[in-house]
């Protein structure tokens, strides 16, 4: 038997060789004399989880999630509670046709400590209504933490009779994470990991075994070019996302003032009564409050500079600012969201004009508050 295994990779089954990295079934000698009886494509995706990581353009990616509708299946979208609107995916109702969707929502760590997980699910079941999404469960989780992962799993279990699971997401959202803890804790991957490809792709979908039969196909991440997330240099991403709870910043503002957020964005309360915000974003992104009448100027003078970050370099890369004009009509707790940054809660319900300035193509939305 141990002769054999080291014939087939015991991953994907294909035939082991120690000479071509490039070609399929590829063991590096010194492994192999180690006792390793996995091909280093499925050891990466086993431990790296390489097709988590392979991104897609839109069209393959729609392709995909045609495909997954042909299907009867069970899919679980993973979404960033920090950026909701950001990295929903577009079109999921109609792609994933009759099939049932589960909500993971992924970093609930972020979410300052004293948030109500249960009023976040009615939001997050409300909201997904909005996009026309019914979903059949909502499970929070945090792949940082480790919470919430025998809710999905029930949830999976629960849902799926019998059928394929399908997990897709946005990149960034943290689908890697989620199925390392799900490969880590709640599979056999030593007896089978499949990996076989989209028909008509080059890409890989890789099957991991769960415990109790089932199982979980991993397909590639789309990239949502209206996520500032996307749209930085890597060493900005680390700033713009909260390595933290986040702990929200209230600023109390007349009419007429401006928030700088570092470079990124630009917020001015334009026209309404003295009321107080709160902005839930990463604090390595400093605010500057500045008047309204002099921000233009303060802007082009120390853009990338004081105004940071991005520094002048990670701009030059972004897109320049393109303006948002944003009536917050009075009832209602609203927040204005922008894909990446954060979110800013109008506390009022005396209703403001905003206008919010951010790299050309950042997606800015008006919800009810999320908290
Ligand atoms: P993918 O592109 O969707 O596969 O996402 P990754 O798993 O690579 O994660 C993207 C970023 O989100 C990384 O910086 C992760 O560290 C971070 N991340 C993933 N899961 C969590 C989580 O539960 N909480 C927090 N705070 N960050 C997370």
């Amino acid at each position: 038997i141990r002769e054999q295994l080291r014939e087939q990779c015991s991953g994907c089954g294909v035939k082991l060789q120690h000479t071509d990295p490039q070609e399929l079934g590829y063991l590096p000698r010194q492994a192999a004399e180690k006792g390793t009886a996995i091909c280093q494509r499925c050891y990466r995706i086993k431990h790296y989880n390489e097709a988590s990581d392979a991104v897609l353009n839109e069209n393959d990616f729609l392709r995909i999630l045609n495909e997954i509708g042909t299907t009867n299946s069970l899919v679980v979208n993973i979404i960033d509670i920090f950026d909701f609107e950001g990295s929903l995916i577009q079109g999921l109702p109609r792609f994933v046709g009759q099939n049932p969707v589960i909500l993971a929502i992924n970093k609930l760590d972020l979410l300052p400590k004293v948030t109500n997980v249960n009023k976040v699910i009615n939001w997050v079941q409300h909201q997904a209504k909005q996009y026309g999404i019914r979903p059949v469960d909502v499970v929070i989780l945090s792949a940082k933490k480790n919470l919430g992962f025998d809710y999905l799993i029930e949830a999976i279990q629960d849902h799926r009779q019998g059928r394929d699971v399908y997990v897709v997401g946005a990149t960034n959202v943290g689908k890697s994470s989620v199925i390392n803890r799900l490969i880590r804790d709640y599979s056999d991957l030593d007896e089978e990991l499949t990996i076989s490809q989209y028909p008509g792709t080059t890409l890989d979908v890789v099957k991991i075994p769960l415990e109790r039969n089932a199982s979980i196909i991993d397909t590639p991440g789309i990239v949502y070019h209206h996520r500032l997330t996307e749209m930085v240099h890597k060493r900005d991403l680390q700033s713009l996302l909260p390595q933290k709870p986040i702990k929200p910043a209230v600023y109390q503002l007349n009419e007429g003032q401006t928030l700088f957020f570092g470079s990124f964005a630009r917020v001015d309360f334009v026209q309404g009564e003295r009321q107080s915000f709160t902005i839930y974003h990463s604090n390595a992104i400093p605010i500057h409050r500045t008047k309204r009448e002099k921000a233009d100027e303060l802007y082009a003078e120390h853009r990338g500079k004081m105004l940071a970050p991005p520094n002048e370099e990670g701009l030059a890369q972004l897109p320049d600012f393109s303006k948002h004009t944003l009536k917050i009509a009075r009832g209602e707790k609203m927040d204005i969201s922008i894909s990446g940054l954060g979110w800013i809660k109008v506390n009022s319900d005396q209703g403001a004009i905003m206008e919010v300035q951010v790299p050309k193509g950042v997606k800015v939305s008006v919800r009810p508050s999320i908290i």
